[in-house]
């Protein structure tokens, strides 16, 4: 009676819990409602983790209480200051290392639940099926993910790795999967298990290596849907319904963000992951040194504070140098004196998804002022200057002209249309892509060399003084 009464206790809370998780991942969709949304997904999760202890499967002996405790604890303590300290830049990485952990779980618990189903001598064909996905999945997940950390932290070449025979070996490992997933089926083998695990541990690895540069990031979104399949799977096998709830929607967002990643760069997902397979694409550096033009900032100052519309690029710089407030002082400054400014935001610039929309948020810029790309494409060529702070590969128009350039295809901002282009960046390095920017050479670009914020600040006295 108590039991039932606990038990409908849980599903009750879990449901409050999954529609807590819906409503907050609703709020997630635009930066206004952002902040929000995350603490309510957070609650729910909360609520959910803490309501999972009146479950009566948990047995409450001292070894059971001290895994959990430490579990718990070590998780929160380790988490809550990696958050704390992790610059804005680092954050795909964060995602990647985290992202990989929730992975790693899910196929440790399959492996355990399939012991202890197996040694109940009672594992139906759906369990198994579920077994097998949540170990695949799940391991996947966790060394893709650590091969996506790895090269996101510089800890290996951030370059898609290739080496003889990569693809016969990526094959053969994907067929080894299939094989041992129908032993697993056909004679419920520990063997086969065990075998799994290690294979899909490795296929993550060979599965990551090959992609690099600009496509990590969409990497790193399938590597999370995986991850939310492979927890939902994990619910499955435990007989959890928040799990599997939770990691549906995990899945299912990762899945639609992955699409829209994929279509922001105007690449198929299978380009993105198998590229590197296809014959080596042509660079599109030259040796040769081109003729640049350098502004002062005082140029610059007047060319703006007269202009009638001024379109503001930020990128990944921006974010390097914490340029925010300044970016947000200089449109004030320039609105004082009747310039219409307007924000252009790529959807990928910077290093995550919404990167620049929070670093602008920050710095109080109405939402109103800042535009997505399609929007704002055509006014280039009615602007009077466009100024490009720190971004490089989102105007790069090789994306546009060249189709030997690694992002050719990529919808870029159209700032080359405007009348005046300043780029503000500390030196020629190329940016993500590691490729050169015609950009950069052409007649009505003018560079301003320095470091974003302190060129910005320089830039905000020059106008007022104008
Ligand atoms: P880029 O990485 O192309 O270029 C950034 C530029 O900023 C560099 O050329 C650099 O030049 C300059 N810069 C760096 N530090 C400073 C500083 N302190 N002050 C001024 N300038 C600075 O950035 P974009 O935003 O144009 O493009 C983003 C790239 O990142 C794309 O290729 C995208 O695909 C990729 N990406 C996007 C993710 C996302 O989800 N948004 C995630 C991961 C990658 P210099 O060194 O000369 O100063």
């Amino acid at each position: 009676m108590i039991e039932n009464a606990r038990l409908a206790v849980i599903d009750l809370t879990y449901l409050i819990s999954a529609v807590g998780l819906i409503f907050g991942l609703r709020r997630l969709s635009a930066p206004r409602t952002a902040r929000s949304g995350n603490q309510i997904v957070a609650g729910a999760l909360l609520l959910a983790l803490l309501v999972t202890l009146l479950d009566p499967a948990i047995h409450w002996r001292l070894p059971n209480i001290l895994i959990m405790v430490l579990g718990v604890g070590i998780g929160a303590v380790v988490s809550i200051y990696i958050a704390r300290i992790v610059p804005m830049t680092a954050m795909p990485q964060m995602v990647a290392l985290f992202n990989g952990m929730g992975g790693g779980t899910a196929a440790l618990v399959s492996v355990a639940e399939f012991y202890r189903y197996a040694s109940e001598g009672s594992l139906s064909t759906g369990e198994l099926v579920s077994v097998a996905f949540g170990t695949t999945i799940g391991s996947i997940a966790l060394t893709g993910s650590l091969i996506a950390f790895a090269k996101l932290q510089e800890l290996m070449t951030g370059r898609p790795v290739r080496f003889p025979l990569q693809l016969p070996i990526n094959v053969a490992a994907f067929v080894g999967i299939v094989v041992l997933w129908v032993w697993l089926l056909g004679f419920t083998s520990a063997v086969a298990e065990w075998l799994l695990f290690a294979l899909a541990l490795i296929f993550g690895v060979l599965l990551v290596l090959p992609v690099g540069g600009a496509d990590m990031p969409v990497v790193i979104s399938v590597l999370n849907s995986m991850t939310g399949l492979a927890a939902a799977a994990a619910g499955f096998v435990v007989g959890n319904q928040i799990l599997v709830i939770a990691g549906a929607l995990v899945g299912a967002s990762g899945s639609l963000l992955t699409v829209l990643m994929s279509r922001a760069m105007n690449r198929s997902l299978a380009n993105v992951l198998f590229g590197a397979f296809q014959a080596a694409r042509r660079g599109t550096a030259t040796a040769e040194a081109k003729p640049i033009r350098e502004a002062t900032v005082e140029d610059v100052a007047v060319l703006m504070a007269y202009a009638n519309e001024v379109i503001i690029v930020p990128g990944y710089g921006l974010a390097v140098a914490q340029a925010q407030h300044q970016t947000a002082e200089l449109a004030a400054e320039l609105e004082r004196r009747g310039v219409e400014v307007k924000f252009a935001i790529h959807p990928v610039a910077g290093r995550m998804p919404g990167h620049m929309n929070v670093l602008l948020a920050e710095a109080n810029v109405p939402y109103d002022k800042l535009y997505e790309m399609e929007q704002i494409n055509e006014e280039f060529q009615r602007a009077d200057v466009a100024l490009v702070v720190g971004a490089n590969d989102v105007v790069n128009p090789a994306a546009r002209s060249d189709p030997g350039s690694p992002i050719y295809g990529m919808p870029i901002l159209n700032v080359d249309q405007a009348r005046n282009v300043i780029v503000i960046k500390r030196s020629m390095r190329p940016g993500f892509a590691g490729i050169e920017n015609e950009l950069f050479h052409m007649p009505q670009t003018r560079m301003l060399f320095g470091d974003a914020k302190e060129v910005l600040a320089r830039l905000i006295e020059a106008v007022k003084a104008a």
